[in-house]
């Protein structure tokens, strides 16, 4: 199909291989006019206030767009966003504000969403085209100061297309990702995020094509346009030309023959040119995945994150028995082959535990993790005793996330061994020999491998808040994104530190699935690589075409190197030797 538009390229961050091709549309959140609800006159201070700290974050993220879009297209396209800022203080319509709310005593964001309503209606017959279409921006505005002042009430995102779709969305949270109708929706862009989100991560998992951080996305898309998401290189092209179409094409076409000759790899051994064994395991989310891990060859889950499951309902959480049965059903369908149930990992920029948890200023450093379990015993210890239970029907493995030091593995550990004897006392089985291990994923828990390893079998390191923690930076904040680096040397010595402790060590983050630095992390003496399993055939083949005593080489220059640029460019300099064809 041919079309007249000129085609355009707007270019954001690779985060979930793949192309999609379809129509645009876009998450309307915000756009919805917000719930009424009546107020008394003495809330009208409360609501003023809550005004005001909405429309300086909503100043605050524009500035940064500015700024973003002025680094990458100039001054003059970054104007918009001077107009953007006008608006957002215009005295007109902060004047009928002070007029209309004690008038109509609602909630504040009802009556503004009815001022700017009214501004657009009269903007939209006004003669001149070139005002007509600032409609559009007046409406952005209003959008993003909307979600602004009630972004957990936002609703989910819903996505009302017959055809083949992209989604294009400001920001999506995991639990919008995880319920994106796959049906018709087969890629999505934003316009902030980063690659080691939960949902870049879940993108991966669910193999749907995603690009993110696509400064002044928003502005620049139209619901209904023809776009192709390309997940390899972070492009959309909006309003491709045949040429393009056809180039994407070819490019799909070829792209997934290759894969399919990898996949095809999957019985071959995980060995090295050297004979040196690694296991590779798959990270899962969901129970669709469950049966699809043979197909990608995975030795077992190396890390299974329960919280999508006990989370994943809304309301309640399942008990002990509705537990104990998916984790049975998970156990079961990967025998003989070991799975790892990671207990809860509430917080952070997952859902919380609690909806009405109090917001906290620093969710990542708060209430997250094995924290929230040793604080909810009850819910914690059905979920022990679920996954107990599930060891009598299959290799089952327990491990506990966001570990920050001793006295937290000892109390798990207790509290893991009165669930024993619970089940010992109610005569239901249980494997003795279950293995047990924790998270390495803050920098004092690395720091301490070698005592924590005095208490458990195994390790698994999370790479992702490991680099978050230890180098400070937000692994979701697109404004640092450029700092968020793995192969810090900072992070490098803590992973080599944990390796050093000589208890079997698997790599569970992100890291452990990218085809540069698996040389990397086999020189540093990593037992197991643990991903998304669509990204197992690949390192299947880079381990088969890697030399140990190359890689232990490579990791030993990275431990002298001063910065995350040359260690990256080590490991990757051996891996495009090693194996070419995975960079074409
Ligand atoms: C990690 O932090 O690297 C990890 C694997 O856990 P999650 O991404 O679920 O926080
Ligand atoms: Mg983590």
């Amino acid at each position: 199909m041919s079309n007249d538009a000129p085609e355009r390229r707007l270019k954001g961050q690779p985060v979930s291989p793949g192309i999609a091709v379809g129509t645009l549309i876009l998450d309307a959140r915000g756009l919805n006019s917000p719930q009424i609800r009546t107020i008394l006159p003495t809330e009208l201070e409360q609501e003023w206030k809550r005004f005001e700290s909405a429309i300086a974050r909503t100043e605050e993220e524009l500035r940064l767009l500015k700024e973003r879009v002025q680094r990458i297209s100039g001054a003059t396209e970054a104007a918009i966003f001077d107009a953007h800022l006008l608006f957002l203080r215009d005295r007109t319509i902060l004047a009928q504000l002070r007029k209309e709310m004690p008038k109509r005593l609602q909630n504040i964001e009802a009556v503004y969403y009815a001022v700017v309503q009214n501004f657009i209606e009269v903007m939209r017959q006004v003669d001149d085209p070139y005002l007509r279409s600032r409609a559009a921006d007046v409406q952005d505005v209003l959008k993003r100061v909307l979600r602004n002042m009630e972004p957990a009430r936002t609703p989910r995102v819903n996505a009302p297309s017959d055809g083949p779709a992209v989604l294009a969305a400001y920001d999506l949270a995991p639990s919008d990702t995880a319920d994106l109708d796959q049906r018709n929706i087969l890629g999505f862009v934003t316009e902030v995020g980063s690659s080691v989100s939960h949902t870049a991560i879940l993108a991966r998992s669910l193999g749907l094509p995603a690009v993110v951080a696509v400064p002044r996305l928003i502005l620049d898309c139209r619901v209904g346009q023809p776009v192709i998401l390309d997940g390899y290189n972070g492009i959309l092209i909006v309003n491709p030309t045949d040429e393009t179409r056809e180039y994407y094409r070819a490019l799909q076409v070829e792209k997934e023959k290759a894969y399919r000759t990898l996949v095809e790899m999957r019985d071959l051994p995980p060995v090295t040119l050297d004979g040196h064994r690694v296991r590779l395991a798959a990270n899962v989310e969901y129970a669709h995945e469950y049966s699809a891990l043979q197909r990608f060859g995975a030795e077992g889950v190396g890390l299974y994150r329960s919280e999508f499951f006990l989370l994943g309902n809304g309301s309640s959480l399942p008990g002990e028995e509705e537990q104990y049965e998916h984790y049975r059903m998970l156990a079961e369908s990967c025998s003989p082959n070991e799975v790892i149930i990671r207990t809860l990992d509430a917080g952070g920029d997952k859902l919380p535990f609690e909806e009405s948890a109090e917001k906290e200023d620093n969710p990542f450093l708060g209430w997250r993790g094995i924290r929230v379990s040793l604080s909810r015993l009850d819910m914690f210890k059905d979920q022990l005793r679920a996954i107990l239970r599930a060891s009598a029907h299959g290799k089952v493995g327990v491990m506990f996330p966001m570990i920050s030091g001793i006295t937290e593995v000892c109390d798990t550990l207790d509290v893991l061994d009165e669930c024993r004897a619970e089940l010992r006392e109610r005569g239901q089985a249980y494997d003795e020999h279950m293995r047990v291990g924790i998270m390495i994923e803050v920098p004092s828990a690395a720091v301490m491998a070698d005592v924590l390893a005095r208490h458990v079998d195994f390790f698994s390191i999370g790479t992702n808040d490991l680099t978050q923690y230890t180098i400070a930076v937000d692994r979701v904040n697109s404004r640092v994104a450029q700092m968020f680096r793995p192969t810090h040397p900072g992070v490098v010595r803590l992973i080599a530190q944990t390796m050093r402790a000589g208890i079997p060590t698997a790599i569970c983050g992100e890291m452990g699935g990218d085809i540069s630095l698996v040389p990397l992390l086999i020189g540093l003496g990593a037992h197991e690589l643990s991903m998304s399993m669509h990204l197992l055939p690949q390192v299947r083949f880079a381990v088969r075409h890697l030399r140990y005593s190359d890689c232990v080489a490579v990791a030993e220059q990275a431990l002298l190197a001063e910065d995350s640029h040359t260690i990256r460019s080590l490991s990757r300099d051996l891996a495009k030797k090693a194996y070419p064809e995975l960079f074409d």
